[in-house]
């Protein structure tokens, strides 16, 4: 138990109460959104007690522990087999089992019989058509956060802002490696993130 792990490492400290936890705390096999971007998809998604989220292409489930953490139900809908069964340990290994449903399956198709979220995040499979199919169904006053990593997701982003307002926003993270006897930044790639209230 990853969690349990780390929670022992630190002196039984327990968790952090912040958002943006150590990637290390999740399965995964490397499809995740990564720590600094994941507290800025949390933030935007602005996760309150009960409430419900919809994680569309969830990959290992880490937004959506984070969004169960902050006290909220979630249902995490992810197209591969392999990714839905780190999503299943993620949330066994967090305690969070009885406020994580998993679909595997793909969207929008697998959400038909689902219940009407608070917030939706999409992190997957994002196109025009997916889109519509979702905004359709969703109640005024829904928050959707969208991210991008590839251009033309990035452009469907740019039409949706223009089309539906909220606010675009581009990240770009560098780390510190090492380069021969001294250190250089290593970029990660762009990530663009749309935030909507519908
Ligand atoms: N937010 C995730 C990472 C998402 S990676 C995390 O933190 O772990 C994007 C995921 O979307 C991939 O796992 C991919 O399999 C999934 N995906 C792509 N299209 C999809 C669709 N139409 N329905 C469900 N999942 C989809």
């Amino acid at each position: 138990n990853l969690v349990a792990v780390a929670v022992q490492a630190r002196g039984g400290q327990g968790l952090p109460r912040s958002s943006g936890l150590s990637d290390d705390l999740f399965a995964h096999d490397g499809q995740i959104t990564k720590r600094p971007v994941r507290a800025l998809a949390l933030s935007a998604l602005a996760p309150r007690p009960r409430e419900r989220l919809w994680d569309i292409g969830a990959g290992s489930g880490s937004i959506s522990v984070e969004w169960a953490l902050c006290g909220g139900t979630a249902t995490a809908i992810e197209l591969r087999e392999d990714r839905a069964a780190n999503i299943r340990d993620n949330a066994a290994a967090f305690g969070l089992a009885h406020r994580i449903t998993i679909l595997a399956g793909k969207a929008p198709e697998a959400l038909a019989a689902c219940e009407a979220p608070d917030a939706v995040f999409i992190g997957g499979g994002l196109d025009r058509a997916m889109f519509d199919v979702i905004w359709s169904r969703l109640k005024p006053g829904v928050r959707v956060v969208a991210h991008s990593v590839t251009l033309e997701t990035e452009a469907l982003l740019g039409e949706l802002h223009q089309q539906h307002g909220g606010e675009l926003m581009r990240v770009e993270f560098a780390h510190a490696a090492p380069l021969g006897r001294y250190r250089s930044w290593e970029a990660a790639r762009p990530v663009a993130q749309w935030s909507v209230v519908r």
